[in-house]
This record gives structure tokens, C-alpha cells and sequence, in this order.
């Protein structure tokens, strides 16, 4: 047995396992591309639950090509300095999910910044980049993802009916709108339903996009949370105790504008509630919780769905108390005091 360096396309194809699981975890990497470049209104069209396309229209910075070259390139990041990985800001950091979708699928990126008077297009198809070459559009970047896995059959095998992942690109196309009520977005999806939702802006601008997406029924049936303590701000809103679910699927948890899933949050509610509800029942809450990035990792796992707190003590206690004072104005009160 010999040790042996892997080449660069095998390396992106292992990464690509990690960061794209399935069509809906492209989609994601790349909408949060598109918040991280600062744009306002993002178009998201899927075909065959993505797995035959992907495109991701945005109005945001665009690069050049010098950038453009280097997007798809592994570990290349315009977003994370040297010494940053305990202030993190923007939604990406890792500089693998360009490289990574273009090595598992036939990916064009065309984009634009304000100062060039016409796009350029880049393709990675299977790995191999061809381009650039100019292209006329806006300013902004188009990014189109086809066959999907199509090279990689045991990754294509496991993936669910179109219905399935398409279900999986609208939950998450869902959850990026939630934690950015500023950002208009248009979901036109594989069964050529399309779905609106335009940015909102204001004090109220959080409560009229839950309305927009979780429903009316729910912004009229929960409580406001609003509380800043030991630095963890928490906001959203707090569905009431006569307002629940069999599942926990209509509890929405977001940490500095990420859609996370994370223990201690979900713990917090349940202890929140544990003298409103009955056992099995599951309130609905969309919970927004922000930290000093430097007090919370958010490099825990490539998708970037789970994080630790540095105090989750304090984290815990301050949700807790955020749906306590909010259900207590609302009225409600509970049978004994709840323990931080
Ligand atoms: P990361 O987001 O972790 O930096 P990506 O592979 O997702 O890594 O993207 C690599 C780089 O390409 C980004 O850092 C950014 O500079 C650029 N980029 C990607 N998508 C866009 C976009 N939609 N608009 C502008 N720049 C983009
Ligand atoms: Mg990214």
C-alpha cells in the first residue's frame, strides 16, 4: 500500500458528498450566495426537483473576472479573512460549494458587476471549466445547475421522487425568506407554480413576512418576542399555547439570519412552554436569536445547519424569558415558574 495525494476533481467530488447532499442543499449554497452579494430580489426556478435544473437569478454585486475565475475554485473566498473563522458575518465561508456543485453537474455561472458593460459566463461541467465568455444581462449573477448527479449514480440513486425534492427546495427557499424579510423572492417551481414574496421592510417588517409564509392564521395566533439580555437578542414571534401542531415541523429556529437546528433553541421552547402545553403538542414559533458571532461556531458541519453556543446557559435563559414575558403580557400564566 502506497499513500497518494488525490487529484484536485476527486478532492471536489468527496467535498461535494458533504455540501450537496441533494438539490436542496444547492439551492440553499447558492441563495445564500446571492444574500451574501447583497441582493434584493432572487429568482429561484427548479425543474425535475432540481435534479434536471437549478437556476438562481440575483441582482446583487456580480463579480469580475478575475473573481469569476476564482469562484470556482476550491477554498477560494472573497468572504473570510485570514483570522476570521471566530467572526463570521456572511452566510458562506468555506469557498467549496461553487467547486463543489460544478464537479457532480454541468454549472454556468454568468455574472455582471456595476462597472462592466456587458456579463461574462463561466461553465464548470463535470469539473472541466470552459469560458470565460461575454454574455448581455443585467447587473448580477445567473447561476444554472443541470443534471444534478448525473455522474454520479450512486448520489443520483438515492435522491427522492421530483415531488420530494422539490418539497425539500421549497422548504428551503421558505426558511432563507424567513431570515430575510428585505430580500423579494420568487419561487417558480417544477410543476410551474410560481410563488412571490415581496420584500418587506419597516418595524413590523419580520411579522408580515411570517405572515407571507407561515400564514395569516399564524401571525394572528402568536405573541411578539423582544428581548436583549447578556447580549443574545431575541425576536419573532411566539405562537400561543392554544396554537399548536402534532409535529414540530411549524417551529422555525434562526441564529444571526441562518436557519439552524440547534438543541439548546429547541430545549428553550419546550421548557418555555412545558407549563402551557399539553406534552405531545408542539407550539408554533419562529424563534430569531442573535449573538456576537464570536460567541457562536457555526463550522460545526459543512451544510452549516448546526452551530454551539459559547454560553448556552445564557442563550437558553434568554429565549425562555423572551416567551415567558411575551405569553404573560398576551395573558397567559403559568402554573409554576419555570426554571432557567
Ligand atoms: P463561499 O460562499 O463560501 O465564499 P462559494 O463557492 O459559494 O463559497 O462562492 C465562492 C465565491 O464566489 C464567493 O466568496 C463570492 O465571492 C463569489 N460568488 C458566488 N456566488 C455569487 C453571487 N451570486 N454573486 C456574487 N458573487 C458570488
Ligand atoms: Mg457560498
Amino acid at each position: 500500500m502506497s499513500i497518494r495525494q488525490l487529484p484536485e476533481d476527486l478532492i471536489n467530488r468527496i467535498a461535494a458528498g458533504e455540501v450537496v447532499e441533494r438539490p436542496a442543499s444547492a439551492v440553499k449554497e447558492l441563495v445564500e450566495n446571492s444574500i451574501d452579494a447583497g441582493a434584493t430580489r432572487i429568482v429561484v426556478t427548479t425543474a425535475g426537483g432540481g435534479k434536471t435544473l437549478i437556476r438562481i437569478e440575483d441582482d446583487g454585486c456580480g463579480m469580475d473576472q478575475t473573481d469569476l475565475l476564482l469562484s470556482v475554485e476550491r477554498h477560494a473566498t472573497s468572504k473570510l479573512g485570514a483570522d476570521e473563522l471566530d467572526d463570521i458575518r456572511t452566510l458562506g465561508f468555506r469557498g467549496e460549494a461553487l467547486a463543489s456543485i460544478g464537479s457532480v453537474a454541468e454549472l454556468s455561472i454568468a455574472s455582471r458587476c456595476a462597472e462592466a458593460e456587458s456579463g461574462l459566463r463561466l461553465d464548470l461541467r463535470y469539473g472541466a471549466r470552459s469560458g470565460p465568455v461575454p454574455v448581455a444581462m443585467n447587473c448580477g449573477t445567473i447561476v444554472e445547475v443541470k443534471n444534478l448527479f448525473a455522474r454520479t449514480p450512486a448520489r443520483l440513486k438515492f435522491l427522492k421522487t421530483d415531488r420530494a425534492e422539490a418539497a425539500a427546495i421549497t422548504d428551503v427557499v421558505k426558511r432563507l425568506a424567513m431570515a430575510n424579510p428585505g430580500v423579494h423572492f420568487v419561487l417558480n417551481g417544477s410543476d410551474r407554480t410560481a410563488q412571490s414574496w415581496p420584500a418587506v421592510t419597516g418595524a413590523r417588517a419580520l411579522e408580515a413576512r411570517l405572515s407571507q409564509l407561515v400564514g395569516d392564521d399564524f401571525a394572528q395566533n402568536a405573541v411578539p418576542l423582544a428581548l436583549s439580555r447578556h447580549g443574545v437578542v431575541v425576536a419573532g414571534l411566539a405562537g400561543l399555547p392554544t396554537y399548536t401542531r402534532a409535529n414540530s415541523l411549524s417551529q422555525f429556529y434562526f441564529v444571526n439570519g441562518r436557519s439552524v437546528r440547534d438543541k439548546v433553541l429547541v430545549g428553550a421552547v419546550r421548557a418555555a412552554y412545558a407549563d402551557y402545553t399539553f406534552r405531545d403538542r408542539f407550539p408554533v414559533v419562529a424563534l430569531y436569536v442573535a449573538v456576537d458571532p464570536a460567541e457562536v461556531d457555526v463550522n460545526v458541519h459543512p451544510t452549516k445547519a448546526e452551530l454551539r453556543f459559547r454560553d448556552a446557559g445564557g442563550v437558553r435563559g434568554a429565549v425562555i424569558r423572551a416567551i415567558g414575558e411575551a405569553l404573560t403580557a398576551a395573558g397567559f400564566k403559568a402554573s409554576t415558574s419555570v426554571a432557567e
